[in-house]
């Protein structure tokens, strides 16, 4: 079948709006018509090329669409079933999956090839090959390994569904899984883009005491605090550090959560975090990035670092869990979303870059 998609053919150059060819499922793999698709930060790191990728490719990852037709050995999904997409698969059989921490699965090689796990591309124009990211959603169909399709109630708005692909589910498992943050912990989230604000609302939901928002954009603080923040720190000001302090108290915070990626604020997470504490690195940093940090602080305060990768999440207990969240009102998702086109998708970037607040999400 053809499709309208969103290539990348270049690093540091706009998205190319086209048709292109896309092969029917394979065994395991199902066809989605995509509802809707977040634009997140690491679409854009790739156009930048500071996260290397095979190219050409389709780009999006933070997607929820209809299925509309399963591969051989298709069991969890039929046609016409909404679903939520996950853009990390796991194996199921791996030590790690085997254990609940399927999002360290080992078997995922493959994905990062840009194909599918047999190895090949289901996007092509004539004998070129097309490679995926993950969920490819910056097309209007695209086709995804079986297991990464998480059914929902179809009553629910697929441009929210959408988020809990990456932002939600990211920022909410961050607070819930890596940190298991509990009722009264001091909490601290430096940048506040879409993950970040979503790391906020989980704050509010685990029963944090303080939840202390910092960043240079005073309209994401305010959002911020919209969604829970009890204290909102314009980081451009300057002091953070002190100001930070004084809100959580001496010793400093308990979870710190940086959702930017950058050595500077990575340090700046670090230096807030306080007795017993812990900083969780959300935010993907550039590939050879070397924060320092005063490791006799560690030491003496038993400080700890760690990283958060997609939440720690094990999609088919945690997509779920998000929509239930969702629909009883604590997960506050509808104020994230700003509608566009896919013919947007290059100025969403542009927006994005600009410190946008809200999540353009594409819609179908
Ligand atoms: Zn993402
Ligand atoms: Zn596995």
């Amino acid at each position: 079948m053809k499709t309208k998609a969103a290539v990348l053919y270049e690093y540091n150059t706009p998205l190319v709006i086209e048709e292109v060819e896309l092969d029917p499922p394979r065994a395991g793999e199902v066809l989605v018509r995509m509802g809707a698709s977040g634009v997140c930060h690491s679409d854009l790191h790739t156009v930048q090329g500071i996260h290397g990728w095979p190219l050409p490719t389709i780009l999006g990852h933070e997607g929820a669409g209809i299925v509309e037709e399963v591969g051989p050995g298709v069991t969890n999904v039929a046609p016409g079933d909404h679903v939520m997409i996950s853009w990390l698969p796991a194996c199921g059989r791996c030590r790690f999956c085997v254990t609940g921490r399927t999002n360290l699965c080992i078997d995922i090689a493959w994905s990062d090839a840009g194909t599918m796990m047999d190895g090949t591309t289901r996007f092509h124009r004539g004998n070129q090959p097309i490679y995926h990211y993950e969920t490819s959603s910056f097309a209007e169909h695209s086709v995804i390994p079986a297991q990464t399709a998480i059914p929902v109630d179809p009553s629910l708005p697929l441009s929210v569904l959408a988020l809990v692909g990456c932002a939600v589910t990211t920022g909410v498992g961050a607070v819930f899984n890596t940190a298991r943050v509990r009722p009264g912990d001091t909490v601290a989230v430096v940048g506040c883009g879409g993950v970040g604000l979503n790391i906020v609302q989980g704050a509010r939901i685990a029963g944090a005491g303080a939840i202390v928002a910092i960043d240079r954009e005073p309209r994401k603080l305010e959002l911020a605090r919209e969604l829970g923040a009890t204290h909102g720190v314009d980081a451009s000001e300057g002091g953070v550090v002190e100001r930070v302090r004084e809100i959580a108290g001496g010793s400093g915070v308990d979870h710190v959560f940086e959702a930017i990626g950058r050595p500077a604020t990575i340090e700046l997470a670090i230096q807030l975090v306080g007795r017993g504490g812990q900083a969780i690195l959300v935010g993907m940093a550039p590939p050879g990035a070397r924060p320092t940090f005063d490791a006799l602080g560690l030491t003496f305060e038993e400080k700890s670092i760690r990283g958060c990768w997609y939440g720690s999440c094990r999609q088919l207990v945690d997509f779920p869990l998000m929509v239930d969240l969702y629909r009883d009102g604590k997960l506050r998702l509808d104020l994230l979303v700003e509608p566009c086109t896919l013919e947007d998708v290059n100025e969403a970037f542009a927006a994005m870059e600009a410190g946008t607040v809200a999540r353009r999400v594409i819609v179908y």
